[in-house]
């Protein structure tokens, strides 16, 4: 299983960070190894002092492709579930200003944190007005709309399945909305998907 990811798919997230509106998505990866075992509590490793929070919507492959058309993309998923990118944004900042790959700052143990249960996309009337929303110690912190993002998830699959084969089980993060912000020991993260509570991890 391989996670990935989308950067800069939200334009009030791109304007928050200072980054330039791109003219393609931006990905990189995360490996299995950097999911969050469920119940955990989110270990932030010593590696970075400034670790973000970015809420994303996540997408759950079910089979196999590759150089999947747009219009066959919704063949390729039946879940949707929810995470955290997490992200140590000082070092990422370092690599990106030495034009580095992002991985070190992106696909650490523990970066991926992936809600245990998905929800059959046949359960939400339309997957492009979706809301999904974060709370950091009770407090709203994000909150985002799948009709804002750049590219849809099934444009999304699409432009990946040219790059990578797709293969059941792989999670496609679809990118971060605005608001994202830093994580300290002891936070708690609440994630919704509508008024549904995804997930719930505490920060040590
Ligand atoms: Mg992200």
């Amino acid at each position: 299983m391989k996670i990935i990811c989308v950067g800069r798919n939200y334009a009030q997230h791109i304007e928050e960070l200072n980054n330039e509106k791109p003219s393609e998505p931006v990905l990189f990866m995360k490996p299995d190894s950097a999911v969050l075992p469920d119940k955990n509590p989110l270990y932030l490793p010593p590696i970075a002092k400034d670790f973000h929070y970015e809420v994303e919507l996540v997408v759950k492959i079910n089979k196999l492709g590759k150089f999947i058309q747009k219009e066959f993309a919704h063949k390729y998923y039946d879940e949707i579930g929810l995470g955290i990118d997490v992200t140590a944004r000082d070092l990422q900042s370092e690599l990106k200003a030495k034009g580095l790959p992002w991985e070190k700052a992106k696909a650490f143990h523990n970066s991926a944190v992936v809600s245990k249960e998905f929800i059959p996309k046949s359960e939400f009337n339309d997957l492009d007005n979706l809301n999904f929303s974060l709370k950091k110690n009770g407090e709203l912190v994000q909150k985002g709309n799948t009709s804002h993002m750049l590219w849809k998830i099934d444009e999304l699959i699409e432009y990946i399945s040219r790059f990578f084969m797709l293969k059941k089980g792989d999670l496609i993060f679809t990118g971060t909305p605005a608001g994202v912000g830093p994580m300290s020991i002891n936070d708690e993260f609440t994630g919704y998907i509508e008024d549904r509570e995804m997930f719930k991890v505490r920060v040590k």
